[in-house]
């Protein structure tokens, strides 16, 4: 009882949240930025059983942000140190190390949820199909310089939208930790962010559901809710999976836009906060890329729209976006590109 004492004094935490903790089968992909400050957490509310999947080894590089693994670590696989950390902190629950990385051919049923601790965009195209596959509920989490997106998807339900809902197209400008550089903090509060959001949905705590999608800047320290609906058309987990095959469907056509061609557009700029105040667009509508999923409803839908960014890559995302939910009138402006 001690082990867990604190938490059972909040009114919203009972035994029977303990017990359904202790119940939980949890898969965590990735022991690295991500997975190395959420794991603790998780195993010292009591989660049941913690399977951690990871065929990396521990570098120098990753100390500053996975404070987890120590200097003498560094060669050592992160799935079983992270396992016999967890298992010091926690001796109660079961721990699982899987020192390989996740296959498209592989089976993941058995488990509650899935945690997304991985760093790049086809680990997370795969998880989501994997979560779509096994009906398992996916939390999934990413970082790029300061901005954290930490969001649960459950594609196999018809109301609620997977990852590729949110993410329908490779995001081109998108860094990994290793190429664009991170603050450990940064990292580490995310994986944070994830953890807790995980208790959250398990535990019915808040208005967390699958579509919930936290956007956080920790930069402006500004953090938002969003709930994500999920998309009629997306390929990953739209009508097909229901029902019948249906026809492909052709990907739009967006015209680029010179700047001299513009007549009564809105133009939306989808940068991100710190850009468009370095390089400010006159008479534009700021809503950063990762925002528009949640925000698109405030754009008119009788009038043309072009969508504006540094290499017209996010613009084009953002355009496809809403292309698919019904904007058939929206271009990229080719303003800024080089
Ligand atoms: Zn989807």
């Amino acid at each position: 009882m001690s082990r867990y004492e604190k938490q059972l004094l909040l009114p919203e935490f009972t035994q029977e949240h303990q017990d359904l903790l202790k119940n939980t089968k949890l898969l965590m992909v990735g022991a690295g930025g991500l997975g190395a400050p959420a794991l603790p957490y998780l195993a010292g509310a009591g989660i049941g059983h913690i399977t951690i999947v990871d065929d990396d080894v521990v570098d120098i590089s990753n100390l500053h942000r996975q404070t987890i693994f120590k200097t003498s670590d560094a060669g050592k696989n992160k799935a079983e140190l992270t396992a016999a950390y967890l298992r010091e902190l926690n001796p109660e629950i079961k721990i699982t190390a899987v020192l390989q990385r996740l296959n498209v051919g592989d089976d993941i049923d058995g488990f509650d949820i899935i945690l997304d601790g991985t760093d790049n965009f086809e680990s997370k195209q795969l998880l989501n199909e994997l979560s779509i596959r096994s009906k398992t509920p996916l939390v999934a989490a990413s970082v790029e310089g300061f901005n954290g997106t930490v969001a649960i998807f459950a594609g196999f339900d018809k109301n609620a939208p997977c990852y590729h809902c949110l993410f329908p197209e490779l995001p081109l400008d998108c860094k990994s930790c290793v190429e664009g550089g991170i603050l450990g903090t940064v990292a580490g509060l995310a994986g944070m962010y994830q953890a807790h959001l995980t208790l959250c949905f398990l535990l019915g705590i808040g208005d967390v559901k699958p579509g919930t999608i936290l956007s956080l800047d920790f930069k402006t320290m500004r953090t938002q809710a969003l709930q994500l609906e999920k998309n009629p058309e997306c390929a990953a987990c739209g009508k097909a999976q229901y029902g019948a095959r249906r026809e492909k469907i052709e990907a739009p056509v967006i015209p680029l836009l010179h700047p001299d061609e513009l007549k009564d557009h809105v133009v939306v700029d989808v940068r991100t906060f710190e850009e468009t105040f370095e390089k400010p667009i006159e008479n534009a509508l700021h809503i950063p890329l990762q925002d528009i999923p949640g925000r698109y409803a405030e754009l008119p839908t009788d009038r043309p729209i072009a969508f504006i960014c540094r290499s017209n890559k996010r613009s084009r995302v953002a355009a496809e976006y809403l292309y698919a939910r019904g904007y058939k009138n929206v271009c990229v402006l080719d303003a800024l590109a080089a």
